[in-house]
């Protein structure tokens, strides 16, 4: 028997979310953005169900040429571009938009001999400061660009630090959006902007200038990731069901063993949890070696939330590298006795009919949902339901 521990990966609930995400951005096309092999969900298991984005966003020329063998014809998004020149021989073969962020790869480009002209996505640094051409030298890089005959078509681009939340007091986006409309007003070409907290949140309501006229923030393209995994961008200001998200992964597994731990004892490594009165501990078969994370807290107070056969309950004690403790409390209260076998939700859905949303777990982990999605381990078996 392998371990009790599974990764499930909800179709549907990508469906949802990528319709979602479609509408929040109105009129503007929709980059699935699948970096990190699908924000961990394994990029040919959403394939299917994103399959209906207008094109797909990535990082790694390898994860590109896996999209390409799944026979995905549309357009694919190099995000960070080309790291060295033999790349774009590659994007070449392989029809990728490429993202320019820096001098060296306009001059890359310059040198290429292609008979397939680039479609480049340009982008400036409007506050993020960690890629692209800041505002004063993006028309410099844009009349380069523009000018070589192996590119074909140039897309303005910036990316938000601060859309999930305020900056100074003011809504996190708009010292950007200033930015690089100023810099970049009369330049033609499309826009994309929005990442999913800025398309949740913004990319009907903001305008891409002072005017009623100016087309709306989502623009021509939003480049939406985590929205479609089923997180709220910006929890824990909001919850994923507040903006209408399904969680599309699910990490489960079971007990398997029940111990009862009388006051005073203490449980796991480094004795940091200590039964204030006898209580029964569920001993689950999932650690930090599955890509819990280990730091997530087991304490008096705050433990992580757990669901026990549909039941909230918390974690006690430290994280090990193949099981984590839970208090059986409040579920043998809710169920009856608990025993080896009952099913364990650490994110995700119950077959119980509950849900435990992967962020409250990054939350009370002090993380966030991108990591510990992308963080579940390799030994852990995936299944699609
Ligand atoms: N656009 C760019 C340039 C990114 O780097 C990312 C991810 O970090 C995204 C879009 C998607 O962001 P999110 O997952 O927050 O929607």
């Amino acid at each position: 028997m392998p371990r009790p521990i599974l990764a499930t990966v909800h179709p549907a609930a990508l469906r949802h979310n990528l319709a979602r995400a479609r509408q929040a951005a109105g009129d503007a096309q929709v980059w699935a953005v699948v970096k990190a092999n699908a924000y961990g969900h394994g990029i040919e298991r959403v394939f299917d169900a994103l399959r209906a984005a207008d094109g797909f966003a990535l990082l790694d020329l390898a994860e590109a040429e896996r999209l390409r063998a799944l026979d995905w014809r549309g357009p694919i998004l190099l995000l960070e571009g080309t790291f060295e020149p033999r790349d774009l021989e590659l994007c070449s073969r392989l029809n990728l938009w490429h993202v320019v962020h820096r001098e060296e790869q306009i001059d890359w480009l310059a040198a290429h001999k292609t008979h397939q002209p680039h479609r480049v996505f340009l982008k400036m640094n409007s506050g993020m400061n960690r890629l692209g051409f800041r505002p004063e030298a993006f028309r410099a890089a844009w009349t380069r660009l523009n000018a070589l005959p192996q590119v074909e078509e140039i897309t303005l681009m910036t990316h938000f630090s601060d859309a999930d939340g305020l900056r100074q007091g003011r809504e996190g986006v708009l010292y950007q959006v200033e930015a690089f409309v100023r810099a970049s007003r009369d330049l033609p070409g499309e826009r994309s902007l929005c990442n999913s907290a800025a398309t949740l949140r913004h990319a009907l309501a903001l305008r891409l200038g002072d005017d009623d006229a100016a087309p709306a923030l989502a623009a021509d393209w939003v480049r939406a990731g985590i929205a479609l995994y089923g997180s709220a961008p910006d929890h824990p200001a909001h919850s994923a069901a507040d903006w209408g998200l399904q969680p599309t992964m699910t990490l489960s597994s079971e007990l398997i063993a029940v111990q009862h731990v009388p006051a005073g004892e203490t449980v796991g490594y480094g004795s940091t949890y200590t039964a204030a009165q006898d209580m029964r501990v569920g001993i689950v078969a999932c650690g930090y070696a599955d890509g819990y994370p280990r730091h997530a807290p087991g304490g008096q107070t705050h433990g992580a939330p757990v669901l026990v056969r549909g039941v909230r309950t918390r974690l006690v004690g430290r994280v090990s590298m193949d099981m984590l403790a839970v208090d059986l409390g409040p579920v043998e209260a809710a169920t009856g006795p608990c025993r080896p076998g009952d099913e364990v939700v650490l994110w995700g859905r119950s077959a119980h009919g509950t849900v435990l949303p992967v962020d409250e777990v990054a939350h009370a982990a002090g993380t966030i949902s991108y990591e510990l999605l992308c963080a579940v381990a390799q030994r852990v078996p995936f299944q699609i339901d």
